[in-house]
């Protein structure tokens, strides 16, 4: 199981977004034990969901040139908001300005005094700089409308997107025109490419299994895709159960890849790192990987965890149901998917004491409940399963699982690990948060946890199983 996530400065990130909503900007004051005294509140607002900062050098020739800081946020209502530098006094915090209102936004990433949003239907935006007036947001201009988009990464001027199908993209411009989007260059076509960083003027991309490539200028011509270069083997991974993370240092003008390697053990702060890693060159020749130096772990390394740790990471979900009339009542509403999304995000964000972390993820309605009409409703065999997990979305409702790997009556859920989806009944009110919880831990690859009667992995639903441990939290939160 492997991350890959831009530490969005590894020296210089100077924001934090808590669970409650609250935005914090660092001064400059380090911690001092248990004090922390460096950070000034700049929103308050239980709506937001994800920010985004953008760093970049003032123009200008003086030297050091001083880094000029955007700060976005996205609310849950898809509304984005720029700050405009009035950090809160007391509980007002008037220091936002409103660039969109749109609820079909899925991210918004930033990059040096550029912003751009992806929307669920996979369109991708860029801001040109006027704000909202009244309800009214024109600052934007389409790039994209592709709905195979998965993910965009943006690194100085160069905006890029990760596919379904692997397939990676760089803009180039233009943007789209009245019928058109064909501001894009192919850069890979790679199916088991899962996830691509941007950092500086440097693109990476981790495939499935851990081997981590980077782009050397080259983009693809027809289906041929040279332009990448091999830093790290899959086999090279310490990879055995363990999770490891890509990061990227914005200090600077160049990018510098860290990878950090957990083992399950806690670091003074309940961070499980155990080793960190730094890529210094060459790349792989062979099997042989030798370009990685050992660091050691220091104060800044569990900063910079923290930092990342304390960031919600919110997935939106779509979910679908088998239309029928045979369907257990109540059929599943808007508001029923509202409140289990609610309850999965909660008790994984709750510290329930020992043998659990504070996991910070979220969950999120993606669109309508939709129906199916695909099979019976029942799922009783392999067959059965493939269908309706291979159908759009990622949560299927059906009225019966009777086949999970194996023929038994009545199981609550079915998940397999590296898929995007999984199927539940409806079941007990106050466990469907736990249930869909579980089921999405399977799909991000998780086993189950039975020597623990408290664990969310445990293969037996109950209303205490809501913990989960440092690996598997970040595991939860991989994208
Ligand atoms: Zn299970």
């Amino acid at each position: 199981m492997l991350l890959l996530v831009p530490f969005a400065a590894y020296s210089a990130d100077p924001f934090q977004l808590h669970s409650n909503g609250r935005i914090w900007e660092y001064t400059g004051t380090p911690c001092s034990g248990d004090s922390c005294p460096g950070w000034r509140m700049l929103d308050n607002n239980p709506r937001t969901v994800a920010i985004a900062a953008g760093l970049s050098r003032q123009p200008g020739g003086g030297r050091p040139r001083p880094i000029r800081r955007e700060l976005y946020q996205l609310h849950n209502d898809g509304a984005i908001w720029r700050y405009t530098g009035t950090p809160c006094s007391g509980s007002s915090c008037p220091g936002w300005e409103k660039l969109d209102n749109n609820p079909n936004t899925r991210t918004i990433v930033a990059a040096a005094d550029r912003l751009y949003q992806l929307h669920n239907g996979g369109d991708i935006w860029r801001y040109t700089g006027t704000p909202c007036s009244g309800s009214s947001c024109p600052g934007w201009e389409k790039l994209d409308n592709n709905p195979n988009t998965r993910t965009i990464v943006a690194a100085a001027d160069r905006l890029y997107q990760l596919h379904n199908n692997g397939e990676i993209w760089r803009y180039i411009g233009p943007a789209c025109g009245a019928t058109s989007c064909l501001g894009w260059q192919l850069l890979d076509n790679n199916p088991i490419t899962r996830a691509i960083v941007a950092a500086g003027d440097d693109l990476y991309q981790l495939h499935e299994g851990g081997a981590i490539w980077r782009y050397t200028g080259t983009p693809c011509t027809g289906s041929s895709c040279p332009g990448w270069q091999r830093l790290l083997g899959a086999v090279d991974n310490p990879d055995n159960g363990t999770i490891s993370i890509v990061g990227l240092d914005f200090a600077g003008s160049n990018s510098q890849l860290y990878m950090f390697s957990y083992d399950g053990g806690m670091a003074g702060n309940n961070l499980p790192i155990v080793s960190l890693r730094r890529y210094t060159g060459p790349p792989c020749s062979g099997n042989s990987c030798p370009g990685w130096e050992e660091l050691d772990l220091n104060p800044s390394t569990v900063a910079i965890s923290d930092t990342a740790a304390n960031r919600v990471t919110t997935q939106y979900l779509h979910v679908s149901r088998f239309d029928s009339a045979t369907l257990p009542s109540p059929v599943l509403s808007n508001a029923d998917v509202d409140r289990i999304l609610s309850d999965a995000g909660n008790l994984l964000q709750n510290n329930d004491g020992t043998g659990d972390v504070s996991c910070n993820m979220a969950f999120a309605r993606s669109g309508d409940v939709t129906t199916f009409t695909t099979g019976n409703g029942n799922i009783n065999s392999g067959p059965d399963y493939d269908a309706v997990v291979g159908l759009a979305g990622n949560v299927k409702v059906v009225n019966r699982i009777n086949w999970c790997s194996v023929l038994r009556p009545s199981f609550i859920g079915c998940a397999f690990g590296s898929e995007h989806s999984f199927v539940v009944v409806r079941h007990t009110t106050s466990l469907e948060g736990i249930l869909w919880a579980h089921e999405y831990g399977h799909n991000k690859g998780l086993g189950h946890r039975n020597n623990d009667a408290n664990a969310l992995m445990n293969q037996i639903n109950g209303n205490t199983r809501t913990m989960v441990n440092a690996n598997e939290c970040a595991a939860i939160r991989r994208e």
